[in-house]
């Protein structure tokens, strides 16, 4: 058997087609906590940033990493990086045009006014903007969940951070 011979490339590679255990229609590149991977003497050093601190699904990103490495043959640990801090910003547009067909708001620039933008929130089914928010968490803390006054589809957005 022929050992294939792994390189940066071909682990960043691999580790892009990870999704999201949250929003499973983008990956963790697209999402923009895909930072590093750095090769070392038994295997590679795969940084990333946490979005949310505290998100339950950073632990389930971390055993997803090793397994797909693992399967792959390579010994693969996780590193969590703070700084720079990750903010929604970091998101891709692609992604967010996948979060809004999956039917999840995206994120606003963090850059805007925040408060007065997460009161005018565009329905991800009509894009109506007569939405009210439900409730500051939904399915889980990085979401709140939104209600369209138009189409009376309940939504969930991904909040600003
Ligand atoms: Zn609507």
């Amino acid at each position: 058997m022929v050992s294939t011979v792994h390189t940066r490339e071909n682990i960043l590679e691999l580790l892009s087609q990870i999704a999201d255990p949250e929003i499973p229609v983008v990956t963790i590149e697209e999402i923009g906590m895909l930072q590093d991977v750095r090769m070392t003497d038994n295997g590679c050093e795969v940084i990333i940033t946490p979005t949310y601190t505290g998100c339950p699904a950073m632990g389930i990103i971390e055993a997803d990493i090793k397994a797909l490495l693992d399967k792959h043959g390579i010994n693969a640990t996780v590193k969590l990086v703070y700084q720079p801090a990750w903010t929604t910003d970091n998101i891709t547009d692609a992604a967010k045009e996948k979060m809004k067909k999956y039917g999840i708001a995206p994120p606003v620039h963090s850059g805007c006014d925040v408060a007065h933008a997460e009161a005018h929130i565009c329905c991800p089914q009509c894009g109506s903007s007569h939405t009210v928010q439900i409730s500051r968490f939904g399915s889980t803390a990085c979401k709140a969940l939104y209600k369209c006054n138009d189409c009376k589809e309940p939504f969930e957005y991904f909040k600003c951070h």
